[in-house]
């Protein structure tokens, strides 16, 4: 995939799912949500894995993971469970080679529970 088919390099493409943004990161709704609430965070600029960040996208990385983590757990009522996923490089299983972190609000009831 070019950047130029890589829909987090085209802010036009995931203007309307994007739902906070700090200086560096995008967050956004995932157009196919495994469970509700199912969010990406993607930094701006285009890098393939957590070491193409620099110093300060990778302290912003963590800091919006931890700013909208629990905001979405309560909203998602998901008894402070969930998961945080990457999938990095050609073996990864990943459908778009822009990093993103999925945020995955689990709880007692969802599609992977007994
Ligand atoms: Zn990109």
């Amino acid at each position: 995939m070019s950047k130029k088919n890589d829909p987090f390099c085209n802010k036009k493409s995931i203007k309307a799912q994007i739902y906070y943004e700090t200086k560096y990161m995008n967050v956004l709704y995932n157009l196919y949500p495994v469970v509700k609430g199912h969010t990406l965070i993607v930094p701006k600029r285009h890098v393939g894995d957590l070491n193409g960040l620099s110093e300060k996208e990778a302290v912003d990385l963590i800091k919006t993971i931890r700013y909208v983590t629990p905001k979405l757990l309560r909203a998602y009522k998901a008894d402070c469970s969930y998961n945080l996923v990457a999938q990095v490089g050609p073996y990864s299983g990943r459908s778009i080679e822009h990093l993103h972190l999925h945020i995955i609000p689990r709880n007692k009831y969802d599609m992977y529970s007994d």
